[in-house]
């Protein structure tokens, strides 16, 4: 065996127990050295906060009792009694007539403005726009909703004593950037689990019932296609999801994101080039890959889990098996089925682990076939001076611990009823060729 190089074998484990990986895709370089992944992973250790009865719907702004304190709502599924429903655009007065179970709501401090595509794409916000920003803004509570927005994002840019000084008029007129953002949050309901009495209990994505994770699931997929169809410069929505404070959210309560941007971004047009002359790669260095290593961790009929190849942080990926690449034109069973495996990775994860889910599909104008997949990485670690000198990654828990960890976790979850049922583990088909992505 050289000690140079491991040609291309993404996955290597040394007579001492290490194991190198190279990713099939990026060539990103992780070494996981034995003993150092027993450390504990969950990060918690602060002493615990009690909560009263009346504090868990309003923790945070994306809470149930702070409606307010985002800015005017796009969208919102709520519970009838003939089952669920998306409301578009509740002007303000009516906010808290019902309640969401998820909404969606543009993020005050964007990643590109609106000024943003203005300036660099001529963005003019278009007539249906401009007419719900008047009628928001036509009613007291709104025009008061949205002066406070405003004035909260220019205290953040250090405007505020400029804002302060303007007419009412003035200030209003920047009003229908807030209705033309394409930088959305999807906030679910709850910030704590029902009935907490700790402030650490957290509603995470793995504790929310299988049902709900897939209406979560679907919600973003509608978000998705509809900041493609606002924003027609847009040439791909980033979609993802930070959990916890050391993965980079804001506030410990449940959200995904979805940000318009103007190019593919250098990880997707890597991708797309491979795909280019490898049209089967995620077929090949990926699920077959897999399936050889027992690496498979879950599967239903639409779609396979398993525990990821040469990334920095410990990660688990889901790939839809569907013939479908946009998410928005997979079929209802095959969202359900995606959903219950990215559900049941959560809840085998832990709401105590930090954690970024990514979501990668193939952007709408490109040729080349990509399925759509997420990965889940955890945030265990901190990429440190070794790291940055060497390009080498050192990595707590190699893909066959992580396998088992997640599989055993599963287990138990499937066997107390909060995860979906489906294959787990050794029970998985190991089958070859099972994406239909390049069909
Ligand atoms: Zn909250």
């Amino acid at each position: 065996m050289s000690h140079h190089s491991h040609g291309s074998e993404p996955l290597v484990r040394l007579p001492d127990g290490t194991v190198k990986q190279v990713s099939p895709l990026t060539g990103t370089v992780v070494w996981t050295v034995p003993g150092r992944g027993r450390r504990p992973i969950a990060t918690r250790q602060d002493a615990r906060v009690r909560l009263e009865p009346d504090e868990a719907g309003r923790l945070c702004s994306f809470c149930e009792e702070r409606y307010l304190d985002t800015p005017p709502e796009k969208a919102r599924l709520v519970l009838a009694d003939d089952g669920p429903r998306v409301v578009e655009h509740v002007p303000a007065p009516a906010l808290f007539d019902t309640v969401a179970e998820l909404r969606r709501v543009p993020n005050l401090y964007e990643i590109l403005s609106v000024e943003y595509w203005r300036a660099n794409h001529g963005y003019t916000p278009p007539p249906d726009v401009l007419a719900r920003a008047t009628a928001y803004t036509a009613d007291p509570v709104g025009r008061a909703h949205v002066l406070d927005m405003l004035g909260r994002r220019a205290a953040d840019t250090g405007l505020a004593t400029v804002w302060a000084t303007e007419p009412e008029v003035e200030r209003l007129s920047q009003a229908v950037d807030l209705f033309a953002g394409s930088h959305d949050v999807v906030v679910a309901r709850r910030h704590v689990v029902e009935g907490a009495r700790y402030l650490d209990e957290l509603a995470a994505a793995g504790t929310l019932t299988p049902d709900e994770h897939e209406r979560y699931l679907a919600f973003t997929v509608d978000a998705m296609r509809s900041l493609y169809a606002s924003q027609p410069s847009a040439r791909y929505v980033a979609v993802f999801q930070n959990w916890l404070r050391p993965a980079g959210a804001s506030f410990d309560h449940l959200h995904k994101q979805l940000v318009a941007i103007d190019e593919y971004g250098p990880q997707t047009e890597r991708e797309l080039a491979r795909l280019a002359v490898e049209p089967d790669v995620y077929t090949t260095a990926i699920l077959d890959h897999a399936a050889a290593h027992k690496l498979v961790v879950a599967e239903n009929a639409h779609a396979v889990a398993v525990a990821g190849v040469g990334h920095r942080y410990p990660a688990l990926e889901v790939y839809s098996c569907s013939d479908r690449h946009l998410p928005w034109d997979h079929s209802a069973a095959e969202l359900r089925g995606f959903s219950d495996l990215l559900h049941a990775l959560h809840a085998a994860t832990g709401s105590d682990v930090p954690t970024n889910e990514e979501w990668h599909y193939r952007p709408p104008a490109a040729v080349e076939p990509m399925p759509w997949h997420v990965v889940l990485k955890w945030r265990v670690s901190t990429l440190a001076g070794f790291e940055g000198g060497t390009k080498i990654n050192v990595n707590t828990i190699d893909p066959f611990t992580l396998r088992d960890r997640t599989v055993a976790a599963l287990q138990r979850l499937r066997d107390a009823g909060k995860v979906a049922r489906m294959a787990l583990g050794d029970e998985c088909s190991h089958e070859l060729g099972v994406l239909r992505y390049a069909d």
